[in-house]
């Protein structure tokens, strides 16, 4: 029979263990999840498994990164499921914190972002994320002191606010991007695709759609601005309401300045009836053309 996974659910056990790891100098490496397991996930413990002897994967849904309306009581959970489909990767630790153990009585600290957390994107739409992811994943990151951490490129900002973040506090981990899992109609895996309809699932593939239609027009040196109103246009026609659709500089999300020489990223939010999407691309160099 296999082995069962070794479940952990507090912070001293988890530091005992990885302490063990690196009097046996192993290597560690740290993939935080909130559950709800895909492919998107067991791709980035794949990685995190090239990288690492160990690997840790977390599985913890964070209420500070939620706003009140937001759906933390009703993210899908089954860790059951979750370890199911853990067997076909085996972490060396899946780590399941419970809100207690993150945020005792008297948690009075938090890690607020500036810089790619304050650029218009996400941070508009869900002022307090950031800090709630940058204050979790520092937690995270100082309770298991991993060599890497890695990240989906599906949630391209919060990789760009946690690899800044890493860097302001000399927090000393190497965060590793992975590239986004799709279904093969292209939409981006999400635990939140669980919330579509049927009928929205159909519609949902669109939003990966406009995104390299965009990129290939504004490969073509199409001007940016029609390429952007179009693109909208099409996520209206395809029923999404749209948070917003733009084209920013691929490492520090600012607008941009000149088309011409940047690295661009297009970066969109849309929601189906009460499903919010995320989904993002690089646009092919265009020196490179
Ligand atoms: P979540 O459980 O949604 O907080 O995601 C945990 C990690 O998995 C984050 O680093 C996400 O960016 C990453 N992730 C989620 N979906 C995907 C996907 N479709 N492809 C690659 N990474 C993903």
């Amino acid at each position: 029979m296999a082995q069962r996974l070794r479940v952990i659910d507090n912070p001293a056990k988890l530091r005992r263990t990885i302490a063990q790891y690196r009097r046996a100098a192993e290597s560690v490496a740290l993939v935080p999840t909130m559950g709800a397991l895909h492919d998107g996930h067991l791709a980035l413990i794949r990685l995190a498994r090239r990288h690492s002897r160990r690997v840790v994967v977390s599985i913890f849904v964070n209420p500070a990164q939620f706003a009140p309306s937001e759906d933390f009581s009703s993210y899908p959970r089954d860790i059951d499921a979750d370890l199911t489909a853990l067997a076909a990767v085996r972490p060396d630790v899946v780590y399941t914190p419970d809100v207690a153990a993150m945020y005792p009585d008297g948690f009075a600290t938090s890690v607020v972002p500036d810089g790619p957390a304050g650029v218009g994107l996400e941070d508009t739409f869900r002022p307090h994320f950031f800090t709630g992811v940058a204050t979790v994943v520092a937690k995270l990151l100082l309770q298991t002191l991993p060599d890497i951490a890695v990240f989906g490129e599906k949630d391209y900002q919060q990789l760009k606010v946690v690899s800044r973040m890493v860097r302001d506090l000399d927090i000393p981990v190497r965060i590793v991007p992975a590239p986004t899992v799709r279904a093969a109609d292209g939409l981006a895996l999400s635990s939140r695709n669980a919330y579509l309809s049927s009928e929205q699932r159909g519609q949902a593939s669109i939003l990966h759609r406009v995104l390299l239609l965009c990129a290939e027009k504004i490969a073509a040196r199409r001007p940016l601005g029609t390429v952007l109103a179009e693109g909208r246009e099409a996520l209206e026609r395809g029923g999404f309401v749209i948070d917003y659709l733009e084209a920013r500089d691929a490492e520090s999300l600012l607008p941009l300045a000149s088309a011409e020489e940047q690295s661009i990223r297009l970066l969109a939010a849309a929601r189906l009836g009460t499903t919010r999407l995320i989904d993002n691309l690089g646009v092919p160099s265009l020196t490179a053309l």
